[in-house]
């Protein structure tokens, strides 16, 4: 009774196992269509500079449109592409994308994901200087957020590709600091010019003593090592308040604003800066009766 019991679970199994494969392999088909399909959105979600609140960067978030209305975010699709060497194209996409939409931003820095994937791609740095060249974007305006798995895959490529992309005078910044295992070393390695703290971190930085310290710890390394440093993710004034202390440089979160599309983003690029509590949060203390 016990082999058949093992042999019903293994079918289960690979039932289900096929399932998954096959629905990966779908969403994989509907990626590749997506791009030509003009199914991708660029959305906006600005950093504010810790004590004014002016916004001074924007980062782009890949929204997808999918035609039958169900909400798959970057966090599920982003991965199916890398796999699947799609992220190359879509990456291309989105720096093209956004280097227009911003081209009139004035005095607001541009901040794009890129994939592992994409930096490992020695074609990379060649490609994003066409779409500077292309669009006239001003390179001292763009900033780019990888992750340390770019550099833990393969980090000779890595650093080479980083060097030409400085060369253009683009700016580098290690996103999710704090979820993984980046250690002192990379900082030095590969001298980035901004770090930003995970969400996770600046959350549990709140809630416990021992996350704190490695979070104000860090952003005194980074700062003493002339490194720009943003906090991710904050919610909450208490939070804000927690990473301004350390010495953030800049915050995002939803406290301030979620990720928009472009015609959303420019009324709030053209509006003076409202510091009161109550504009920021009109649920709160609306002192209009
Ligand atoms: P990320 O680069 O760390 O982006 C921050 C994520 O946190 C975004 O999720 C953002 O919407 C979310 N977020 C921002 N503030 C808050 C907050 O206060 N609370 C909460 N709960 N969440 C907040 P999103 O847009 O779903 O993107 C997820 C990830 O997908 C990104 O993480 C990034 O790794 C990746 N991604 C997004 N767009 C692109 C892209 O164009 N290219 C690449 N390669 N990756 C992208
Ligand atoms: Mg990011
Ligand atoms: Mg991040
Ligand atoms: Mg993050």
């Amino acid at each position: 009774a016990s082999k058949r019991g093992g042999k019903m679970r293994c079918t289960w199994f690979n039932e289900a196992f096929d399932r998954s494969r096959e629905q990966l392999k779908d969403l994989e088909d509907e990626l590749r269509t997506a791009l030509s399909r003009d199914e991708f959105r660029v959305h906006y979600q600005p950093l504010v500079d810790a004590e004014t609140r002016q916004i001074t960067t924007v980062e782009c978030l890949l929204r997808w449109e999918r035609p039958d209305g169900k909400d798959v975010g970057p966090a599920v699709f982003i991965p199916v592409a890398e796999e699947s060497g799609l992220i190359n194209p879509i990456g291309l996409w989105v720096l093209r994308q956004a280097c227009c939409d911003a081209l009139e931003w004035e005095g607001i820095t541009l901040s794009v994901n890129i994939s592992a994937a994409q930096l490992r791609n020695p074609e990379f740095p060649i490609q994003l200087g066409h779409i500077l060249e292309e669009t006239g974007f001003a390179p001292e305006r763009l900033e780019l957020e990888i992750t340390e798995t770019c550099l833990v895959l393969d980090p000779v490529v890595a650093e080479r590709s980083l060097d030409l992309i400085r060369g253009f005078g683009v700016r580098v910044a290690l996103d999710d600091f704090g979820t993984g295992y980046a250690s002192i070393g990379f900082l030095r390695q590969f001298r980035f010019e901004k770090l930003k703290i995970d969400r996770s971190l600046v959350a549990q930085a709140h809630e416990d003593d021992g996350s704190r310290a490695i979070m104000v710890s860090s952003i005194t390394l980074a700062r003493a090592m002339n490194m720009d440093v943003t906090a991710e993710g904050v919610e909450t004034e208490e939070q804000a308040a927690m990473v301004r202390a350390a010495g953030c440089d800049q915050v995002q979160g939803w406290l301030y604003f979620k990720a928009m599309p472009a015609d959303e983003l420019v009324q709030h690029l053209n509006k003076p800066v409202d510091r009161s509590d109550s504009a920021i949060r009109p649920d709160k203390g609306s002192k209009v009766a």
